[in-house]
């Protein structure tokens, strides 16, 4: 069993009530640091998921139906503070079960608490509009929930993920049933307590793992879901747009990318480099806004390469309850994928690697970080999204070489620009194709408040902030003739 686990792992939660899969089946979870089973998780099926749907139904039809936007943050509000009371009990779940060192699951289970504070915060600040009309016409806009809304989240981020979607879908009303990943689902269980604990009626929540060709599948397919947010790769992404395309509901799909940082010469350069390498690098590089493609300037692009290495040099990798810098990756399959991009790289120059710590032990899923140097723009490794700690530099001459490359890829969802230039910030922050550009920093700390979203295979839709309170809402039009 997981250190600090409080809770019986292999129950789903419908409609209040933690039960067993119908199918009575259930999966292991692998730690991915050593290995070992943890716990096993429910595999639930198409009636679990028809139950849940079901009881989200009801939910609408009852209490959380009728609870006014202002009890609904509060709600939240205190989900957010039981999240921060429990945030050292989160974190050690998170890390065993994704292989994340410790001090990034810790901020990870403080950014949910953080979704949840600023959710609740805006549950009641969501306002329609009055429309000037026609003599005698009285018109107005409600902003009103789709209904339920189904969620499919993935292994890298799940607190994260959860905070996001399952948080703003929450505040405009909607009922949520949660299908975490198989591989890391105990903080996706451990949000359902907690939520439970701060008062939330039963059925606006429901929450039941499985595998995503069973339960991911039949969630996506449920004629009773009016909204799917789906986070993972561009292949599932896409069977999850069809599937819900049947229905004719809306979907948001946040799909990874291959995101540049553009170092120009007159960037400042010590500023620069913690973000280059760590952006690349945090949770072992299972990120999907990971900056992958490190973009610099012909003139500094030895200093870049040999600072950068440097940096590689230090970076330790092992177990996540060590809390180096670097954990395992997710799996050995993912282990796998993102050994066959190395072998891509075989044609490469290597600039550094980083190290295996002592306490890392052969049956965990590690992958040493490494940095690419002078990888041509159209490389594979430097086009695909590889979901590992690799990175590649690229040189680069002029800005609109820097713009070309950068816009190169099938993504757009982060950007980051360094330079002390203040009309080429601009220029460039309108020429990226992005859902997000930065000037002299990567992520801004990864605000809540910051919509959040892909252009091209990085998705659609917008999530964070109080555009995913739009996305999870829908408008009436109501329009009065009194004469
Ligand atoms: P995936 O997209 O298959 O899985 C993500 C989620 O979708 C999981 O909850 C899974 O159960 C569910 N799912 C799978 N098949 C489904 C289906 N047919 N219908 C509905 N839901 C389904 O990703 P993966 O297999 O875990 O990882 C594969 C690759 O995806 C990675 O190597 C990485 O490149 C990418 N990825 C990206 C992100 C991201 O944040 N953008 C997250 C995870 C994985």
């Amino acid at each position: 069993m997981p250190q600090g686990l409080w809770f019986d792992p292999e129950l789903c939660l419908i409609g209040g009530s933690w039960c067993a899969p119908v199918g009575g089946r259930t999966l292991a979870l692998i730690n991915p640091s050593d290995g070992s089973v943890l716990c096993n998780i429910a595999r639930g099926e198409a009636a679990d998921i028809d139950a849940a749907v079901g009881a989200a139904q009801n939910a609408l039809q009852g209490d959380w139906g009728r609870m006014s936007a202002l009890e609904r943050g509060r709600i939240l509000t205190r989900m957010g503070q039981l999240v921060l009371e429990r945030v050292d009990d989160l974190a050690l779940l998170e890390a065993q079960d994704v292989g994340k060192p410790l001090t990034q699951a810790r901020a990870d289970a403080v950014a949910l608490a953080r979704y949840l504070e600023f959710y609740g915060g805006a549950a009641d600040k969501v306002h329609g509009q009055t429309i000037p009309y026609l003599e005698g016409y009285t018109v107005y806009t409600l902003r009103e929930p789709h209904g339920v809304t189904g969620h499919i989240v993935p292994w890298n981020y799940p607190m994260q993920i959860i905070g996001r979607s399952v948080g703003a879908a929450l505040a405009m009303g909607n009922a949520a049933v949660l299908k975490p990943a198989e591989e890391a689902c105990l903080t996706a269980l451990a949000f359902a307590h907690i939520a439970q604990d701060a008062g939330l009626p039963d059925g606006a929540l429901n929450v039941v793992p499985g595998i995503g060709a069973e339960a991911g599948a039949a969630l996506t397919a449920h004629p009773g879901v009016q909204h799917v947010s789906f986070t993972g790769s561009v292949a599932t992404g896409a069977l999850v747009q069809q599937a819900a395309g049947r229905n004719v509901v809306p979907v948001t799909l946040e799909l990874g990318g291959k995101s540049p940082q553009l170092v120009f010469d007159d960037a400042d350069l010590d500023a620069a480099l913690p973000f280059l390498v760590n952006a690349g690098i945090q949770n072992a590089g299972q990120t999907c806004s990971a900056s992958s493609r490190i973009l610099v300037q012909r003139d500094v692009y030895d200093n870049i390469r040999h600072r950068m290495s440097e940096a590689y040099g230090a970076l330790t990798v092992g177990p996540a309850l060590s809390d180096l810098r670097v954990g395992p990756v997710i799996s050995q399959r993912q282990k796998d994928i993102i050994q066959g991009f190395l072998g891509k790289g075989a044609d490469l120059e290597v600039a550094a690697q980083g190290v295996l710590g002592d306490e890392a032990v052969n049956t965990g899923a590690y992958v040493l970080p490494t940095l690419f140097a002078g990888v041509p723009a159209d490389h594979p490794l430097a086009r695909d999204e590889i979901f590992g700690p690799v990175q590649v530099i690229i040189p680069f001459d002029t800005e609109e070489d820097a713009i070309r490359i950068a816009n190169s890829t099938d993504y757009g969802l982060v950007a980051s620009i360094w330079t002390g230039n203040g009309a080429r910030q601009m220029r460039l922050a309108k020429a990226i194709r992005s859902g997000q550009v930065f000037i002299n920093n990567y992520g801004a700390g990864g605000g809540v408040e910051l919509p959040f979203g892909g252009v091209g295979k990085s998705g659609h839709g917008r999530e964070k902030g109080f555009e995913a309170l739009y996305g999870f809402s829908q408008l009436k039009t109501v329009a009065a003739y009194h004469g």
